[in-house]
């Protein structure tokens, strides 16, 4: 398996290489150079296994020559020991035909520890057969930073750098990154919201002499790796629900557009689904996309739901490298008009293809309180405000009946956080503090380490490179 970039001009690469790389040199995105297929029966022999073996089916078709099948196979089963719930993933019946997916029960209470808890275990076992060592640097609008830090931790082969937005993120969430007291994690809150720190990695990796000078190195949802491990709870989720016999819905709040798009991975691999719902907050540009044919970019607004405050879906540009025919150039064409303009439209043929399989929702936080009172008084259960987004999209699609079939498919909503990551949203809404796991009960207790940087790309590598060679002489 190799990998193409989705601007069509930088280097076809194997899978340990794109771990590595991150970002593609021509700004591009990488994406493997065809989809692996399953056929039916090979989706019903899937039946059964756990979810390690599941995953390691799963991946191993994107794997290549990169890593051995035993040293995956271990890989694996060390990532999702890690986990606190002996299913990993529990579906959870929500209504007749209604589920969650419960994807917060790893070290930082958010999806995100999924992908990322294997990825950082992938990079330490390639780079210490290569005998190399990275710089990770990534931006994060709340989740996406503690999962990598947890991830990266104390490995020896690697320094990580994480931006987030000052005062724009919960207050578990900034604690869950910046009490890491160890000496390879560096905690900058940038003066900025989301997509300026987002811009900001990006200028770092476009800047060629710093990028290799320090091997510059990315876990955002940019990076191959998290859609593929993202991939393997999709499959879970409709085996459970007879797949591949049955079709199923899912439901997904989306801020980068990664976690759909892995959904969307899953089904050109051969898992049958009936639609994908993309549920957004006010910062609805895909939402609006998908009402009217054009993509228009606004300014970010926060919300209740900040891991969804986005403007900028970057995975996205995935997506439309398969909706262009796989031409690399054309795309690079129309994301620099966007650039340029902040505003696009990808043609009404295109348009009205996605809107077969995607359909947007938007909650602005008012809904999304009253959904939060709402599910609590019905359910006696607490859900983050991310999920309830998920869940309601998931609702008003069904209610929409744009498609008979979406009336009898199974919708599952993907529960992406645990609702103590954002106890003052939930609180608002219910009038109930929801508690803390036992692994994070002291969090308010730690010591926090960060510093505050301007967005100025020369400060900030300034910072970087002193960081790194004080690091080196001590
Ligand atoms: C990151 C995140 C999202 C958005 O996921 P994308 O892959 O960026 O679309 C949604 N909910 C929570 C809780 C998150 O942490």
């Amino acid at each position: 398996m190799k990998y193409v970039s989705t601007r069509g001009q930088a280097p076809v690469l194997p899978f340990d290489e794109v771990l590595l790389a991150g970002l593609a040199r021509d700004g591009g995105l990488y994406v493997p150079e065809t989809w692996p297929k399953f056929s039916k029966a090979e989706i019903k022999s899937l039946r059964g296994l756990s979810y390690d073996d599941l995953a390691i089916q799963v991946m191993t078709p994107y794997l290549g020559t990169a890593i051995g099948g035993d040293n995956f196979a271990k890989i694996v089963s060390d990532t999702y020991a890690a986990f606190d719930h002996p299913s990993v993933a529990p579906l959870k019946q929500l209504g007749p035909n209604d589920w969650l997916l419960e994807l917060f029960h790893g070290p930082t209470l958010a999806f995100k520890d999924y992908p990322l808890q294997l990825v950082g275990r992938l990079f330490d076992d390639i780079l210490s057969r290569k005998g190399r060592k990275v710089t990770i640097v990534g931006a994060t609008s709340g989740d996406t930073g503690s999962a990598a830090i947890e991830a990266c931790r104390d490995r020896a082969a690697i320094e990580i750098f994480i931006f987030h937005p000052k005062g724009r993120v919960s207050e578990v969430q900034r604690r869950q990154m910046t009490t890491v007291q160890s000496a390879n994690v560096h905690n900058i809150a940038l003066e900025g919201t989301f997509d300026d720190c987002q811009d900001l990695v990006k200028a770092l990796f476009a800047h060629e002499a710093f990028r290799d000078r320090y091997n510059l190195s990315a876990v955002n949802s940019i990076n191959w790796a998290r859609i593929m491990a993202q991939i393997v709870y999709y499959f879970w989720a409709a085996l459970n629900l007879g797949a591949p016999d049955r079709k199923v819905t899912f439901s997904v709040p989306t801020g980068n557009f990664g976690n759909v798009f892995a959904g969307y991975a899953a089904r050109r691999m051969g898992l049958p689904v009936e639609k994908f719902i993309v549920g957004s907050n006010a910062n609805d540009i895909l939402t609006r996309y998908l009402e009217t044919g054009e993509m228009n970019m606004t300014d970010v607004v926060p919300t209740l739901s900040p891991s969804m405050d986005i403007q900028i879906s970057s995975n996205f540009e995935r997506l439309l490298f398969d909706y262009y025919q796989r031409d690399g150039a054309s795309v690079k064409k129309i994301m620099e008009q966007f650039r340029r303009n902040r505003r696009v439209s990808f043609g009404k043929a295109r348009w009205r293809n996605m809107g077969n399989l995607f359909e947007g929702h938007r909650l602005g936080d008012n809904e999304t309180q009253d959904a939060l009172a709402t599910l609590y008084n019905h359910t006696g259960e607490l859900f983050d405000p991310h999920t309830v987004i998920g869940i309601k999209a998931g609702q008003a699609a069904r209610a929409s009946a744009s498609s008979a079939a979406l009336v009898t498919s199974p919708v599952v909503s993907l529960a992406t956080a645990h609702p103590a990551k954002f106890p003052d949203a939930v609180e608002g809404a219910t009038g109930q503090r929801p508690r803390l796991p036992a692994r994070l009960a002291d969090l308010f207790d730690r010591e926090e380490r960060m510093v505050s940087l301007n967005n100025n790309i020369d400060q900030v590598e300034q910072y970087i490179a002193g960081q790194l060679e004080g690091s080196e002489t001590a």
